[in-house]
Order: C-alpha cells, then sequence, then structure tokens
C-alpha cells in the first residue's frame, strides 16, 4: 500500500495552510491542488522535491471539494504536467466555471449575514466579510474540460493497488467527498474533519439556487454516518495528522450541542439580536468563521420549532416560540 505524504501549502484565508496528499505508486496522485499562487506553487514543488518528483511527475490530481484553497492551482499543475483532473459530480461545474458558481454563492453570503443585524452596523459586517474572504476569483483558475475525469461523490476510486470509498460528507460544503480505505482504516478527510470544527459556510442550497442551505443539519447527520466508519488514521485537508478520529468527532458534536443550548438559553431569556447572542457566546471576539457558526446553531433551533424569526427596527431578531 502507498503511504501517503502531507504537503502543506499556503493559502490566503483564516487556516493559514491547506494539505494536498500525495500517493506514490505505479501513479504519482495529488489529493487537493492548493490555491494559485506563486507561494502555493514553490511549496507543493518542494514537498514534491523531497520525495524526489517534480511537477512533470504528476499524473492525476483528485479533488476533494469546490473550495478555492482545495483546488485553484489543480489547473496550473494538470496543463504544466499533462496530468488528468478528477472532480466529483458536485464540483464539474466549480471546476469549468469557478466564477459564475462563485457569483451565485457570493449574491447570498453577504446578503444572509447581513439580514442578522442593524442596517448601522452593515459596513462593519461588510468590511469583517471582505477581509475573510479576500479576493478568491483571483487565486482560483477554471479547469479546461478536457483535463477532467468525473468521479462518483459516493463511488469509489482506484489509486495504485488501493480502491478508496469515496464518502459524501456534505455539511461544510455539500460538494465535499471523502475518501475510506477499509482495509486500513486511512481516511483522507478534506475538511469535514478536522482538529477544530469546521464551519458550515453559506452556499446555495443544490434544490435552489436561489436560497441558502443549511449546512449544518448535513452537518450533524455527516458526524453521525462517520462514527460508523473504523477510522485509524485521519488525513485532514488542514493541519495535522492525526488517529483519535471517535474523540474528535465526540469532541466536536458535543461542543455544537452545547453552543447551541447555551444560544436557545440567552434567546429564551430575552436576547433577540444576533449580535448580543454573538456577543455573549464569544465574548465580543468578532470573528466571521463564529459568526457562520452561530448561524448554524440558530438554524438548528429554528429546525427543532423553538425559535422563529421577526423583523424588527429593520432587521431580523430572534425570538423563542412560547
Ligand atoms: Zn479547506
Amino acid at each position: 500500500m502507498s503511504e501517503i505524504h502531507r504537503i502543506e501549502l499556503p493559502t490566503l484565508f483564516g487556516m493559514k495552510t491547506v494539505n494536498a496528499y500525495l500517493l506514490k505508486g505505479d501513479e504519482v496522485v495529488l489529493i487537493d491542488s492548493g490555491e494559485n499562487t506563486d507561494a502555493s506553487y514553490a511549496a507543493l514543488k518542494s514537498g514534491l522535491k523531497e520525495q524526489g518528483l517534480v511537477i512533470n511527475d504528476v499524473d492525476r490530481i483528485i479533488i476533494t471539494h469546490a473550495h478555492v484553497d482545495h483546488m485553484g492551482m489543480a489547473q496550473r499543475i494538470g496543463s504544466e504536467a499533462n496530468a488528468r483532473v478528477w472532480v466529483s459530480e458536485l464540483v464539474k461545474d466549480w471546476a469549468i466555471n469557478p466564477d459564475e458558481m462563485w457569483s451565485i454563492r457570493e449574491k447570498l453570503m453577504l446578503p444572509t449575514l447581513l439580514s442578522f443585524f442593524d442596517p448601522n452596523l452593515s459596513d462593519l459586517i461588510k468590511q469583517g466579510y471582505e477581509e475573510m474572504m479576500g479576493d478568491v476569483k483571483k487565486v482560483w483558475e477554471p479547469i479546461s474540460e478536457d483535463l477532467l475525469d468525473i468521479y462518483e461523490s459516493d463511488g469509489q476510486l482506484d489509486i495504485n493497488d488501493t480502491r478508496w470509498q469515496c464518502v459524501y460528507m456534505p455539511g461544510h460544503s455539500s460538494s465535499q467527498s471523502t475518501f475510506f480505505n477499509p482495509l486500513n482504516g486511512d481516511y483522507i478527510s478534506a475538511d469535514m474533519l478536522l482538529r477544530i470544527t469546521p464551519t458550515p459556510v453559506i452556499e446555495p442550497s443544490r434544490e435552489d439556487m436561489t436560497k441558502r442551505n443549511k449546512g449544518i443539519l448535513e452537518m450533524m447527520d455527516s458526524y453521525e454516518r462517520l462514527l460508523r466508519f473504523d477510522i485509524k488514521k485521519v488525513y485532514p485537508g488542514h493541519y495535522e495528522i492525526f488517529e483519535n478520529a471517535h474523540d474528535v468527532i465526540n469532541r466536536q458534536v458535543t461542543r455544537i450541542d452545547e453552543r447551541t443550548k447555551h444560544c436557545y438559553e440567552l434567546i429564551k431569556s430575552g436576547q433577540s439580536s444576533f449580535i448580543d447572542i454573538f456577543n455573549a457566546l464569544y465574548e465580543g471576539r468578532f470573528h466571521m468563521p463564529a459568526m457562520i457558526m452561530l448561524i448554524g446553531y440558530l438554524d438548528r433551533l429554528e429546525n427543532a420549532g423553538v425559535i422563529k424569526y421577526e423583523i424588527r427596527d429593520g432587521y431580523q431578531q430572534i425570538f423563542a416560540n412560547s
């Protein structure tokens, strides 16, 4: 069985680095590609060099999900190395036309955030949003269709002598596939399982692109399914490789449950504005990913039928159902 080598690449976004994984054998395979920047290219080159390889040796790049830090550089590597780029059917549109897909997503993200705030705070929110998202499009190159191959998001993938099970794990992203090796318990988890809790990012729903999905509900379901796999070693999309998968899952699920409950207590005690609930939960640290997490807690409470929204003073406020 071929060894899996982690190559850490820089990202412009909050996580600071993102992992590409090198699977060496008859075929040289990369899982994820990083962003299209010179710094990322240089880091990939030196990571490959440590394994006695050059960019040109890459035969295949397999993408886990349609986020720029995981696929922005796939075209550059693919065309230079004459490598095939494998994406799932859920990532295909993003691969070919990231600008258009991104525009659809962007039309939902900022308005969703703004809907929770007093219009007086709009500028602050816009600024935080821009700091978080930066210039996504600049580091995300479309992949030409003739380089693409499609794998089934819930199918299987043969890489060298190993048959990996593709496990569809929505939540952080609705296009996310992960890869499990049932023979040794290796799990390439993308951003489903990291040392830190992944955020259920705001995305268009698959059924209706004009509405946002409620990623947290899918994420909780994905965690539950994940517990059924006998995972020995996790190769996450960010940060170090780790082994205690079930502990990490249980800790993250417990934390999300606690936070959701805390959020509900605050609403029951009369906190009705998002910013007040946020400040009580996070002690006022203005932090975009935490805001997205809080939207997730509210989605869970709304889904459970215990809260409702009402527009007051020009924005969405939150109340407990009696
Ligand atoms: Zn990521």
